[in-house]
């Protein structure tokens, strides 16, 4: 199940208000840029996926898929794949 990300506030960096700010558009990684009404503050808000995005692209991963290539189905740059593997990784190698 996703949760709805809608319910990630934005607040901004600037003058750290959550009022006033505004969705503008998305940047081509597929971050939501927004504004802050207050001080006219320009800032990028990183997605965040939840736990069964990434498990998913997890999944994907070790039926022997890329990085990349499962970038390109969940639609996620391979730069975030290869961190939720890699801190996969390193929490199995504590057991
Ligand atoms: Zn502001």
């Amino acid at each position: 199940m996703i949760e709805n990300e809608q319910k990630i506030i934005p607040k901004c960096p600037r003058c750290e208000s959550i009022e006033g700010q505004m969705y503008s558009s998305f940047s081509k990684s597929g971050a939501r840029r927004c504004v802050c009404r207050k001080c006219n503050y320009k800032y990028t808000l990183n997605r965040k996926y939840p736990k069964a995005f990434k498990d998913e692209a997890i999944r994907l991963y070790q039926t022997g898929l890329s990085a990349r290539e499962v970038g390109k189905i969940l639609n996620v740059n391979k730069g975030s794949v290869l961190n939720w593997i890699r801190k996969l990784q390193n929490d199995s190698t504590k057991i």
